[in-house]
């Protein structure tokens, strides 16, 4: 487990690269504000809770770093809730509470490769998230805070 850490903001456009498509939509946000904490974390993929205070907390499961597969100039991160929406929610408030750590990034030799492994990757999240040591942090009132 790592010390808990919290990061939120406005759902902004990514890069459209129809991840959606993939059945993999990320929703992002902004990270201006959180330079300094995101050159704290190795990039990889991380678990954790998503909240949307109009519409509930749900397990999320992200990646942080500069996606070598799509070779970005940027650090981003892309959370995706492991829920099905039946809308999208752009500039809705996203606030997230990252729990855990499940494997560094790495590049992949092909698009289906990658798709495979965030998969597994979400498979690992939503058992890891029932565990009492992660599903305690749901109950974190920044999840359903408004700002
Ligand atoms: P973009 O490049 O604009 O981020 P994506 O293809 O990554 O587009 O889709 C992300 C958008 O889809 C989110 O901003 C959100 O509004 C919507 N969305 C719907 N379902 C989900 C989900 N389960 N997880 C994350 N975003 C979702
Ligand atoms: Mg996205």
């Amino acid at each position: 487990p790592i010390n808990p850490w919290h990061i939120g903001g406005p759902v902004i456009k990514g890069f459209g690269r129809g991840s959606k498509v993939l059945g993999i939509p990320t929703a992002n946000i902004s990270t201006e504000r959180y330079l300094d904490l995101l050159s704290e974390h190795p990039s990889g993929v991380y678990l954790g809770w998503a909240g949307l205070p109009t519409r509930g907390v749900f397990k999320m499961v992200m990646s942080i770093g500069w996606n070598p597969y799509f070779n970005n100039a940027e650090k981003t991160i892309e959370p995706w809730l492991l829920h099905d929406f039946t809308e999208d929610f752009y500039g809705e408030e996203l606030h997230l509470v990252i729990v855990g750590y499940i494997r560094p990034e790495a590049n992949f030799p092909s698009l289906e490769s990658l798709v495979a492994k965030i998969y597994e990757d979400r498979e690992i999240a939503e058992r890891a998230l029932d565990l009492p040591q992660y599903s305690k942090y749901k109950d974190d009132p920044y999840l359903t805070s408004l700002s």
